[in-house]
């Protein structure tokens, strides 16, 4: 057997395909679905949230995302609204209709996220933080797992293994580009990743082209090729006026960009025979 278990094709053939409820039809994320997961970076207040909530739903994202707590490299930076954002989320949550994700830095959050949070988002600098991800393992709530800034794919999917032998099966991987040599991007895209976790996991794996490649005009680009690789969706930066972001304005899309964005990924969705939306029309799984 490999090295991770139970995330790995020979512990599970089948495909994983996980629910989430919502007051409407529910959404899905997993093979055979593509899955569009969209906000700012960071809630920046409520007005600016929930108009952008309302303008995701209008250009058809499925799922909201918006960080409370934000990993910045500088102390200096913007670190988010943290606990006292939570009432926007819900918010944005109850007037959209649509699931939330959004990132849990420490387990101590864990209280105030759980309620209001539809996936937790574990991120990049925090892919190996062992007791975080042993916490989310005695979920029943969806995580996402980012790839870590520098992780080899094992490595990746060891975190995972972490959470699934927990007991919490509800993993989606998100490959967010790794660190190399180059500097022009933020970091370098590992399209490969895609077919590669499809071959040796039965996990769901997503690609964020917006910290992937730090630069907006290459969100639309790669997020068509992660797609046609294989990606069961996409989780993109939007920001009113990415000019003025608190975080991660320059690889943010503006509402039209994302718009525009949409519909081609949705017209690719179609082409692979991936139910956009993720969601399931009746069909059972
Ligand atoms: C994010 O999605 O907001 C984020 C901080 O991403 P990453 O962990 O991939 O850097
Ligand atoms: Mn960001």
């Amino acid at each position: 057997m490999k090295p991770f278990k139970m995330a790995s094709r020979e512990y599970r053939e089948s495909d994983t395909i996980i629910e989430i409820k919502t007051a409407a039809q529910p959404v899905i994320i997993g093979e055979g679905y593509c899955t569009i997961i969209a906000g700012p970076c960071a809630v920046e207040c409520r007005e600016s949230y929930i108009e952008m909530a309302k303008l995701l739903q209008a250009a058809g994202a499925h799922i909201l995302r918006g960080g409370l707590f934000k990993p910045r490299t500088s102390p200096y930076s913007f670190k988010g609204l943290g606990s006292p954002g939570i009432d926007i989320i819900r918010e944005a949550r109850r007037v959209t209709g649509l699931p939330v994700a959004t990132e849990i830095m420490d387990v101590r959050d864990l209280d105030v996220l759980y309620e209001t949070t539809d996936i937790l988002q574990v991120g990049s600098r925090n892919m190996q933080n062992f007791s975080l991800l042993q916490e989310m393992g005695k979920l029943d709530k969806p995580v996402l797992l980012k790839r870590g800034l520098s992780a080899t794919i094992e490595e990746w999917l060891l975190a995972a293994e972490y959470i699934l032998n927990g007991g919490n099966d509800k993993v989606i991987l998100c490959e967010r580009g790794i660190r190399t040599f180059e500097t022009y991007t933020r970091n370098t895209v590992d399209i490969g990743a895609v077919p590669l976790i499809k071959h040796l996991s039965h996990l769901p794996i997503m690609v964020d082209p917006s910290h992937a490649t730090g630069k907006w005009y290459m969100v639309a680009p790669v997020a068509r090729a992660a797609i046609a690789a294989g990606a069961d969706g996409i989780m993109v930066e939007v920001h009113q006026d990415p000019d003025k972001a608190l975080s991660d304005g320059k690889q943010s899309l503006t509402p039209e960009n994302f718009r525009k964005t949409i519909k081609e990924l949705e017209d690719l969705a179609q082409l692979g025979k991936k139910q956009f939306g993720g969601f399931s029309n009746g069909k059972s799984n």
